[in-house]
């Protein structure tokens, strides 16, 4: 008997939620981590079918599980967010982005909107921001969900 590997099990999760997470998060009511949290859906996946699909939410939200049989191999296909042009300027550690433009990847907050001084933490592949909260990070070298 091989151990259960707790790591890849998948949760299910319901698609009627995932359709009103999706609309939280394009309407900007919720962020990504808020709506996944209320919505008992998964962050991940709530991530990619927001960036994915200009479909509708109640569509968005269907074509991961309706395609099963026609894509199965779309576990490999992890979404590429790499920026060849941000190589990491030296090792030192930032606890804020060096450029206004920096947005949360979970919650899109802009980090020239963030006035109460949040501690802001970058990923170590992909090199995108993210508020310390957002991610849950408890190291300074973090790598985000998308990455792992
Ligand atoms: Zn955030
Ligand atoms: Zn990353």
């Amino acid at each position: 008997m091989a151990a259960p590997k707790s790591s890849a099990k998948r949760k299910e999760w319901n698609t009627d939620h995932m359709a009103e997470a999706i609309k939280m998060v394009r309407e900007k009511k919720m962020g990504y981590l808020k709506a996944a949290k209320h919505f008992d859906v998964p962050r991940t996946t709530l991530f990619r079918l927001c960036q994915q699909n200009e479909l509708p939410p109640e569509e968005a939200a269907a074509t991961t599980l309706g395609r099963k049989t026609v894509l199965d191999s779309s576990d490999d296909d992890e979404m590429i967010l790499f920026d060849t042009d941000s190589e990491p300027e030296g090792l030192e550690k930032r606890t804020a982005p060096d450029t206004e433009d920096a947005e949360c990847m979970f919650c899109h907050m802009l980090f020239s909107n963030d006035t109460q001084g949040e501690t802001w933490i970058k990923c170590l592949m992909c090199g995108l921001w993210a508020h310390n909260d957002c991610a849950g990070a408890e190291f300074e070298t973090w790598i985000c969900d998308f990455c792992k």
